[in-house]
């Protein structure tokens, strides 16, 4: 295979990892860069993953008992401002609306940055009674947070997400329903996405503006950074006593609601092309490749008599099987030009047919993660397609774990700690005071944050930062 001029064109990433992922973005077409600064185009070839992203995760919404809505994209200003430790966290982020047509408004409307505010408002309407709870809404939007810094699906102006707002009648209720959609988010993201996730409570400098506790999933990239893949906030009854959601309890006396709120967004394609990218391109992990299956006819002898028609046969066959199939009959490129394009959009398997195979009743199937080459019979092709395809989505995991646990160490020693944070470090675990404090120490001298807390930690001994008496084990990372 000739070299290819699109693949030359691709950083490698231990040159520069933050190049290499520009570059693939780009060359993909995932996303593009727009007039408008800070705002990304999503290209259809990355709008499709977000649509394969929202059809597996809006089933899990639903079958766990929410439903979807709708609810505006403005907020009067009036609105945004009742959750003072909210309006804090968001102000320096939100994009304003003063003038409507050409009349300058008597309110400024906020620009949702999220919607707590707005959807409180309303189920302090709807929420009248214990009986009305408790209310499992999802809604799937874009938010905007004016971003000095932007980067394709990472961190743009505007982005798109899911929201999930949901108020109950107890403390305990909510916290199931908190820690319920964190467990869909890691499950999601480790047999979908094929992205491990370490699942547990943000520290109290980390949490959502407005939330009682904020538990994130995190994953590692390949540069041996974190990344903050979903959050789920128990809102505890902040929300309910700033927008009124009250109900008349079961021995008549006017409660609070308890509430939730938890999201992903498109930034879960980054980590899809961060966890599993090499340097040919984008590595798709297989339930969310818009295609699946990439076929390319050999062009040799009368191909468009006898290859062609036997090709079209078969993707007709694997469609039939459900598998995302795409034929590749373009005259206009080579088989190595054709290669080398579905390598870098990350397709899977290619499954390569020309004249010599058809006299072997065989194709040629290429694994785009480890590129190794299988001749496959004709016969039971699709059954066998979709076994590799699974194989493919369990062994993109398995390496991506192998890569997370060779990149995490547990240490004591202050010294380790700031060594390790130099260079591609990756996780290090660490005992902790609990001091918001010691926190913001390592931050300065280390860039280093707390991803977040383990769920079942039992710390022993000292902080690595005072050396007083240890509270948790935390994990710190640098993070995007
Ligand atoms: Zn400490």
């Amino acid at each position: 295979m000739t070299t290819n001029a699109q693949v030359t064109e691709i950083t490698p990433q231990s040159e520069d990892f933050a190049g290499w992922y520009t570059d693939v973005v780009r060359r993909a077409e995932m996303a593009d860069y727009s007039p408008v600064k800070g705002c990304m185009v999503i290209r259809p070839y990355g709008y499709a993953i977000w649509e394969l992203i929202q059809r597996d995760l809006d089933a899990r919404f639903k079958a766990s008992g929410h439903v979807n809505a709708y609810f505006p994209l403005f907020v009067p200003e009036s609105l945004l401002m009742t959750e003072a430790e909210h309006v804090e966290g968001f102000a320096p982020q939100v994009a304003w609306v003063t003038q409507g047509g050409t009349e300058k408004l008597e309110e400024r409307l906020a620009i949702r940055p999220t919607s707590e505010v707005i959807i409180g408002t309303m189920y302090a309407k709807w929420i009248q009674s214990w009986r009305d709870l408790p209310v499992l809404i999802n809604q799937w939007a874009n938010v905007v947070r004016w971003e000095k810094v932007t980067r394709p699906f990472l961190r743009t102006t505007e982005f798109l997400w899911q929201e999930g707002h949901t108020a109950h009648e107890t403390e305990h209720e909510a916290e199931e329903e908190t820690l319920r959609m964190l467990g869909i988010y890691k499950e999601f993201a480790e047999t979908v996405l094929a992205m491990p996730v370490l699942d547990g409570p943000k520290s109290a400098s980390e949490k959502f503006a407005g939330a009682s506790r904020t538990y994130s999933i995190e994953a590692l990239m390949g540069d041996g950074r974190a990344l903050q893949a979903g959050t789920s906030h128990n809102l505890g009854q902040n929300f309910a006593k700033a927008f009124g959601i009250q109900f008349q309890g079961r021995t008549r006396e006017l409660e609070y609601a308890w509430t939730t709120s938890w999201g992903v967004s498109t930034r879960l394609i980054g980590g899809v092309i961060m966890t599993h990218g090499d340097d040919s391109g984008l590595v798709l992990p297989p339930r969310v490749a818009p295609i699946q299956v990439v076929m390319v006819p050999i062009p040799r002898g009368n191909w468009q008599e006898t290859v062609l028609p036997r090709a079209q046969e078969i993707k007709a066959e694997l469609a039939r099987a459900g598998i995302r199939v795409e034929l590749d009959a373009r005259e206009a490129y080579t088989p190595g030009w054709k290669f080398a394009e579905w390598e870098l959009r990350g397709v899977p398997i290619r499954l390569e047919i020309g004249p010599k195979d058809l006299e072997k009743q065989q194709v040629v199937l290429a694994r785009r993660d480890t590129k190794a080459k299988l001749p496959t019979p004709m016969d039971g092709l699709a059954a066998r397609v979709q076994e590799l395809l699974d194989e493919i989505q369990q062994a993109l995991f398995e390496r991506a774990v192998r890569f997370r646990d060779e990149h995490t160490t547990t240490t004591d020693s202050y010294e380790t700690f700031k060594q390790l944070m130099e260079g591609r470090p990756g996780y290090v675990i660490a005992p902790w005071c609990g001091s918001a404090e010691c926190e913001a120490q390592i931050k300065a001298e280390t860039q280093a944050t707390i991803r977040n807390l383990p769920f079942d930690s039992h710390p022993a001994g000292q902080c690595i930062k005072c050396n007083g008496p240890a509270v948790t084990m935390a994990r710190f990372a640098k993070a995007y």
